[in-house]
């Protein structure tokens, strides 16, 4: 780790067009009286078909970090850019859409509707989308048979296994076929073989499909399957350097590093 100046895409070939930009990014929540600095003037070039961890202790700024980047909230402060476009020229409307496009979203706890199979959950992102529905069950039905769940695509969350579930997240959140894919904790509920389990999709879907990934989680044993590792300290970045797998110094244990980590 080094207190040097951020170092902006570490492990990037600069050839390779970057499809996120933050520029002196700060995030300010204002509950009514005490301000929280959560995000203190970022600068991050995310290049396209990077695979990144995001890490750091409870508070850190995590996920804050990662709902911008993943165009859910906006900053008070400073430049985000997605595929080009800055956020802050853009309407709520235009921004969703962009979102629609170009990100997927993968949670902790699954985010999966109750009352809803796993086929009607893999087909809500593109009802938003508005496709017809013809296309939506194919579309979702091919999703669900990638992660390798097309015997389930009746079953309710609760008649499957958190890794099913998580399965059934990961299917909903390419039905759009995004290039961008954003993982929140993804395996912070599961057991270390459904762990594994799941990073080996992530990891198909980087290396085979090439697409975006970023993961955020405590885990340096999770953060070592991305290219890339970002740690965030109270907001700010302590170190953005490469991971063991391209040639970076092994990935600290902020768990051991800070008071407090989950
Ligand atoms: P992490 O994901 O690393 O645990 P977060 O991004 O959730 O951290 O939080 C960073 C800081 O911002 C914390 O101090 C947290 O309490 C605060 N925070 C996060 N979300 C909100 C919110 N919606 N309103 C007010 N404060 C928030
Ligand atoms: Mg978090």
């Amino acid at each position: 780790m080094s207190d040097a100046a951020p170092i902006i895409s570490t492990v990037a070939d600069p050839s390779i067009p970057v499809v996120i930009r933050l520029r002196e990014l700060h995030k300010i929540y204002d509950t009514g009286g005490t301000a929280v600095h959560a995000l203190r003037g970022l600068n991050v070039d995310i290049p396209e078909g990077q695979f990144i961890a995001i890490m750091g202790a409870s508070g850190s700024g995590k996920s804050t970090l990662l709902n911008i980047l993943g165009a859910l909230d906006v900053p008070s402060e400073g430049v985000y850019e997605l595929a080009g476009n800055a956020s802050s020229k853009m309407t709520r409307d235009q921004l969703a859409q962009l979102r629609n496009t170009y990100i997927g979203f993968i949670f902790q706890n699954f985010n999966l509707l109750a009352r809803s199979t796993a086929l009607e959950n893999v087909e809500l992102p593109m009802v938003y989308a508005g496709r017809p529905t013809a296309m939506r069950r194919e579309a979702a039905i091919a999703a669900l048979t990638k992660v390798d769940l097309a015997d389930r695509t009746h079953h309710l969350p609760s008649q499957l296994s958190g890794g099913q579930q998580q399965r059934v997240a990961i299917a909903r959140s390419l039905v759009n076929n995004p290039p961008v894919l954003l993982a929140d904790e993804p395996t912070g509920n599961l057991d270390s073989h459904t762990t594994r389990e799941i990073m080996r999709i992530l990891t198909h879907l980087h290396e085979v499909e090439k697409r975006t990934v970023i993961i955020v989680t405590h885990d340096p044993g999770i953060a070592e399957f991305a290219e890339r590792v970002i740690i965030l300290r109270d907001g700010d970045i302590i170190a953005d350097q490469a991971t063991p797998r391209r040639g970076g110094p092994a990935v600290p244990d902020v768990r051991a590093l800070t008071l407090g980590a989950a």
